[in-house]
């Protein structure tokens, strides 16, 4: 495994994985549901999609939008295990740790948190 502030740095070089940002259908569902809770959907999809030792369809399990996490994971290098051993130097070919998920969702979180998607401010709700 990198160091992690060595990961954002190369994928801030990358122009690629520097593209992706946080707008639109998904900022909006990240400030709906809170950032815990997509946190946790992010457990859940990293240990479906990611954590076998092949994953089914490795490299195209990971849509481009309609969750804030694929995004997320596309803009750091986590959305498949070529560029998590890639970027991250998880090794494919055998089935991720917990030490591994719980570096993957911290990576995550650290790129949702730097979108500043704001949460909503309390007693504002109602708008619809
Ligand atoms: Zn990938």
């Amino acid at each position: 495994m990198r160091e992690m502030d060595e990961v954002f740095r190369a994928l801030g070089r990358s122009r690629f994985r520097s593209r992706f940002q946080l707008s639109g259908k998904e900022a909006d569902y990240l400030r709906q549901k809170g950032l815990e809770t997509i946190i946790e959907h992010a457990r859940d999809l990293v240990t479906k999609r990611l954590a076998d030792a092949c994953p089914a369809n490795d490299g195209r399990q990971t849509p481009m939008r309609n969750h804030p996490v694929f995004v997320a994971q596309h803009a750091t290098g986590t959305c498949c295990r070529k560029c998590l051993e890639k970027w991250h130097h998880i090794p494919r070919g055998r089935p991720l740790t917990e030490t591994d998920i719980s570096y993957v969702i911290e990576v995550l979180t650290r790129w949702l948190l730097a979108q500043k998607v704001a949460p909503p401010a309390s007693g504002q709700e109602g708008l619809c």
